[in-house]
C-alpha cells in the first residue's frame, strides 16, 4: 500500500535546471496540483514548462526537485506506472496505425497484452477514432493524430495524466473535442496536468493555474484568487455623475458613453468601486435611489486570465502567488 498525499497528485518545491551553463530553464520552481482537478500551467515560450513536465517523468534531469509525485519521489517507477503522458510534438512512425500505437504505449508502460489490446480498442473509440483504427497515423489529420495520442497516454488507466501542448496546431472542432475529453478524464477521478499557451483552452477548462516566466513560477491559485485583486463593482446609472463629495472618495466615476436602452440613448454614468462587495454596495444604491436615480446595472468586474498573464509576464516580480495551505 502506497502512502500518498490524500490531496496532492503533484507536490513539487525548488526544482532546478540549467542546461549548459548559461541556460537556467528552471531556477526553483514550486508547483502543487491537487488530485482529480485539470490544472493548467501557462507561460511564454520558453518558461520552462516543457521541462518541468520532462523532469517529472524522468526525460530531463534535475539539479533538484524536491517532493513527491503521486506520493513517490521523482522517478519513482510505481509512480512512473500511473502517469500517463502525451509530449509535445510527439511523433510515431506514420506507417503505424492508431491501434498499434497505443498497443506500443501500452506495452511501454508494461501493460499486459490483453488488456492493452483491449483498452486500445475502447479508448480509440472513446476519443472518437473507432473507425480509423487501423489506418495508418500518416492518413489522420493533426486533430485526430493528437486525438490517438491522448488514447495512447491513458493505456495504462493513469491516476495523472500529463498533457504538453495537446491541442497546438489543431482546428478550433478539434480543440474543443480535446477539451471535452479532457474534462471527461477529470470526471472519471483523474488529475489531468495541462502545460498550453492557449490562454481561452485554460480558462475554459482548468480549476486552477500556475503562470512560469523565465524559469520561475509567478503566480498560482484558482483564476478566481489570483483575479481577486482586481475586482471591482461597477453601478450604471443614468444621468450625470452623482455630486458626491469626499464621503465617497473611493468612488471613480467615469462616463459610460451611451447606453442603449430601448433603442433610445441616454447618457449614463459607470461608477467603479474597488474592493466592495454586493452587501458593501447597498447603501450605495440605496442613496442612489433616493436621489431617485435610475440604476441601469450593477456588475462585479475582474480581470481576464489573459490581463493577469499579460500582467505576469511583462511584470514578474508583481508577487502574484496564491497558495492558500501549499508548502513553501
Ligand atoms: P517552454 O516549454 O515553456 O516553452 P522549455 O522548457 O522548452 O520552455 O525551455 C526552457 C528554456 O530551456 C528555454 O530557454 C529553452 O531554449 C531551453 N532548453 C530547453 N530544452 C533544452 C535543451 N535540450 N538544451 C538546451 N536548452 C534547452
Amino acid at each position: 500500500m502506497l502512502h500518498e498525499s490524500p490531496e496532492l497528485a503533484v507536490n513539487l518545491s525548488d526544482v532546478r535546471k540549467r542546461y549548459g551553463r548559461t541556460i537556467h530553464a528552471l531556477r526553483g520552481v514550486s508547483i502543487c496540483v491537487r488530485r482529480g482537478e485539470i490544472f493548467g500551467l501557462l507561460g511564454p515560450n520558453g518558461a520552462g514548462k516543457s521541462t518541468l513536465v520532462k523532469i517529472m517523468m524522468t526525460i530531463v534531469r534535475p539539479e533538484s526537485a524536491l517532493g513527491e509525485v503521486l506520493g513517490r519521489a521523482v522517478g519513482d517507477p510505481d509512480a512512473l506506472a500511473r502517469i500517463g503522458y502525451l509530449p509535445e510534438h510527439h511523433r510515431f512512425p506514420t506507417y503505424l496505425t492508431g491501434r498499434q500505437i497505443v498497443e506500443f504505449s501500452g506495452a511501454m508502460s508494461r501493460v499486459d497484452r490483453p488488456t492493452r489490446k483491449r483498452r486500445a480498442s475502447e479508448l480509440l473509440d472513446r476519443v472518437g477514432m473507432g473507425a480509423w483504427k487501423d489506418r495508418p497515423l500518416g492518413s489522420y489529420s493533426k486533430g485526430m493524430r493528437q486525438r490517438t495520442g491522448l488514447a495512447a497516454a491513458l493505456v495504462n488507466d493513469p491516476q495523472l495524466v500529463v498533457l504538453d501542448e495537446p491541442t497546438d496546431g489543431v482546428d478550433p472542432v478539434g480543440r474543443r473535442e480535446i477539451r471535452d475529453l479532457l474534462v471527461g478524464f477529470r470526471d472519471e477521478g483523474r488529475t489531468v496536468l495541462l502545460n498550453s499557451h492557449l490562454l481561452s483552452e485554460i480558462e475554459t477548462v482548468c480549476s486552477r493555474v500556475a503562470i512560469m516566466v523565465q524559469g520561475r513560477m509567478v503566480a498560482q491559485g484558482t483564476i478566481d484568487e489570483l483575479t481577486a485583486s482586481s475586482r471591482r463593482y461597477e453601478i450604471i446609472v443614468e444621468g450625470p455623475p452623482p455630486p458626491w463629495g469626499s464621503d465617497h472618495a473611493s468612488v471613480q466615476a467615469i462616463p459610460a458613453g451611451h447606453l442603449l436602452a430601448a433603442g433610445v440613448a441616454q447618457a449614463s454614468t459607470r461608477l467603479i468601486f474597488l474592493g466592495l462587495d454586493a452587501q458593501g454596495a447597498q447603501p450605495i444604491l440605496d442613496r442612489l435611489r433616493a436621489e431617485s436615480r435610475t440604476v441601469v446595472a450593477v456588475q462585479t468586474v475582474r480581470e481576464s486570465l489573459e490581463d493577469l498573464f499579460m500582467r505576469a509576464v511583462t511584470d514578474p516580480d508583481t508577487g502574484l502567488i496564491y497558495r492558500p495551505g501549499a508548502a513553501t
